[in-house]
């Protein structure tokens, strides 16, 4: 299967019936970025901007970050998809020279976009960086992480606009989208009024934080982590409305977390809804191979099966792993 699959990695990922899912990669870093062209990957879908800034003394400059963002950029076809996600940290990803202050709840604390509202300079240079890189040769897509209310959304886009305007960089910005991370369930429960804001292009749901939040239990504890499966039928229904929410009013919706690179899961995302998989960069090929073994029909019928479901296991057992 593995040589099969291998011999089709640069061919796009068509289901039977002739519907096509963007199958992108994960990345850290420009070596990630050519690797995953190696793999097949049709662009990047997350590109973690974290790690540019961990292992240092100091925050890299807007010049060492924009080289990064065109390294990536270069390394990909023209024109292909390049999603940057803003840095993510505060939680599990604690950086030296941004401390963030002693909390009770680092995971219900300043993380992800929070941090760049307490520090909008750091924000305000991430995204001078990645609009300098603009020209590279893919398409940059700007996406903030743990976006939780419609006024972070407002507040996160308010700096982006400022940005712009002082630095005079409006024609790159008329080249790249704006989007939010789904990793917060109160963002999935009011996808419809997110979808309804003006400059909002599209999401990208984080399953691996969703689920974490949806269940309140941490993805990496000892005893809980094995419960936290993003096929969890209260993760599903919300992807599923969400896709729903959105396509309404003609916005995207990817899945960048780890369920992405489920083979198993790639039929029930396809039936929610799903327009791209962001995988981990050796998955690429299996995942591609799995879209092109099911029809969407069948995987809408899945879908509306797999969010009925009582549990995980239940919706693992519609997609035998025998057919995976
Ligand atoms: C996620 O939460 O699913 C996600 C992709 O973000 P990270 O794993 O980097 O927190
Ligand atoms: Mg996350």
């Amino acid at each position: 299967i593995k040589a099969e699959e291998d011999s089709h990695k640069d061919e796009p990922a068509i289901t039977l019936d002739g519907h096509q899912v963007a199958v992108v990669a994960n990345i850290g870093n420009a070596k990630d970025a050519r690797n995953s062209m190696e793999y097949g990957a049709e662009g990047v879908g997350l590109l973690r901007s974290e790690f540019v800034f961990m292992d240092r003394a100091s925050a890299p400059t807007e010049q060492e970050q924009a080289e990064v963002y065109a390294e990536c950029s270069r390394a990909l076809k023209p024109g292909q998809p390049l999603v940057i996600r803003t840095l993510d940290v505060g939680g599990d990803k604690p950086l030296p020279y941004l401390p963030i202050p002693p909390e009770e709840n680092p995971f219900l604390g300043i993380r992800g976009v929070r941090v760049g509202f307490e520090q909008p300079e750091v924000l305000a240079t991430q995204v001078r960086a990645i609009l300098t890189a603009a020209d590279a040769g893919a398409k940059l897509y700007v996406m903030f992480p743990m976006i939780a209310t419609i006024e972070d959304w407002r507040e996160a886009k308010r700096i982006y606009d400022e940005t712009v305007a002082a630095s005079g960089l409006h024609e790159a910005a008329a080249n790249v989208s704006v989007g939010v991370m789904m990793e917060v369930p109160s963002v999935a429960i009011m996808a419809r009024q997110f979808a309804a804001e003006e400059g909002l292009d599209f999401f990208s749901v984080g399953t691996n934080d969703l689920t974490s939040y949806t269940l309140a239990m941490d993805r990496g504890h000892p005893r809980l982590a094995p419960q936290v499966d993003p096929c969890n039928p209260s993760v599903l229904a919300q992807i599923g409305a969400a896709a729903e929410a959105l396509h309404a009013r003609g916005k995207w919706l990817g899945v960048c977390g780890g369920v992405a690179s489920d083979p198993q899961a790639v039929p029930i995302l396809i039936g929610l809804g799903v327009d791209e998989l962001s995988c981990s960069i050796p998955a690429i090929p299996s995942v591609k191979a799995a879209v092109r073994r099911v029809s969407a029909a069948e995987c809408q019928e899945l879908a509306r099966q797999a969010v009925t479901c009582a549990t995980p296991a239940e919706v693992r057992a519609l997609v035998p792993l025998e057919a995976v």
